[in-house]
């Protein structure tokens, strides 16, 4: 079988859920399975994602000439090894592509789930005829992916672009990766709903304690970006310093990698201008002409399928990984 006519299975491995899609290599899906994540991590996920896989197989009725998959890292793509996954309990080291190749005997690709995710949106989403491309996702946490003249940044051990880590202020709060001021601890969902409860504590009046029914704890940046539409300045003023610190470090990203597009993806980009001003401003006040005027910083277009065409991307792009 070459190819061009093979099925592949593509997996998404959340920290929610594992979804699985059965493709052609015109990136047709046929078939699509979704699963909870089991909460208790260790052996019933790697089971889990079998029987996923498995069903999906048999519900597509084709067997498969490969199995690609995302996962959140840190992993090593060239051996296939999830070295730690922060949402599934009991992963370390896990030789994930092994043991799927054992299971299923076709070859395995593995992937984190960022990188991927930049993967896929160039070239099925808002990066398609770029070469060199930063994208972010922006949620619980930040993650990062890095295409350089078309080539996916991986590191020696896969730990590259791991640009949530970026420092954006040297003595700011300590991150759980050791670091302080890491931008993941400034402008990430949590942190923006942190920030938002801080100013409320240090007395300022806020629409976001009733929207909250009294409990600051409720706050999440969903709801500061609510209250930031109705006018409120604790919430806008929330959402320009997260804006202002990705910008700083969208600003070392443009020095860094010279992209012609930085794409943001992740739940807290829904706030749309109330983010992406900031950040643009920030940006462009920062970095010379030269590194912006020729880079646009738009939303991600895939949505929640962006970790399966990345999958799908990984496949057809034969990075060579893993
Ligand atoms: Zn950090």
């Amino acid at each position: 079988m070459t190819a061009t006519d093979a099925h592949i299975a593509l997996v998404d491995l959340g920290g929610t859920q594992i979804r699985v899609a059965i493709s052609d290599a015109e990136g047709n899906f046929i078939t699509r399975v979704a699963h909870s994540t089991p909460p208790e991590g260790g052996q019933a996920t790697i089971d889990a994602v079998k029987r996923a896989i498995r069903q999906a197989i048999g519900e597509g009725g084709r067997s498969v000439a490969s199995i690609a998959i995302v996962a959140p890292g840190p992993l090593d793509p060239r051996k296939g090894i999830v070295i730690h996954a922060p949402n599934v309990p009991k992963w370390r080291n896990i030789p994930l592509s092994a043991i799927l190749r054992e299971e299923f005997s076709v070859p395995v690709l593995l992937g984190n789930d960022a990188s991927l995710a930049a993967l896929g949106e160039q070239w099925y989403g808002a990066g398609q005829g770029h070469h060199d491309l930063i994208y972010l996702t922006v949620s619980t946490g930040i993650g990062g992916g890095v295409i350089s003249d078309d080539v996916l940044l991986i590191g020696a051990h896969g730990y590259a672009a791991e640009l949530g880590h970026n420092s954006v202020w040297a003595d700011g709060p300590r991150c759980n990766c050791g670091n302080r001021g890491c931008v993941e601890t400034l402008a990430s969902g949590p942190a923006i709903a942190r920030q938002a409860r801080e100013a409320i504590r240090a007395g300022r009046p806020s629409l976001l304690t009733e929207m909250a029914g009294g409990d600051l704890e409720a706050i999440d940046s969903r709801l500061v970006a609510e209250a930031a539409r109705r006018g409120d300045t604790v919430a806008a003023n929330t959402f320009k310093r997260a804006g202002y610190f990705l910008g700083v470090a969208i600003t070392n990203f443009l020095y860094a990698f010279d992209p012609t597009v930085v794409v943001l993806g992740g739940g807290v980009t829904k706030a749309g201008p109330l983010l992406f001003d900031p950040v643009t401003a920030t940006v462009q006040s920062r970095a010379p002409r030269a590194y912006w005027e020729h880079c646009e910083i738009v939303p991600a277009a895939l949505g929640e399928d962006v970790g399966l065409r990345g999958a799908l991307a990984l496949y057809l792009s034969g990075a060579g990984l893993s």
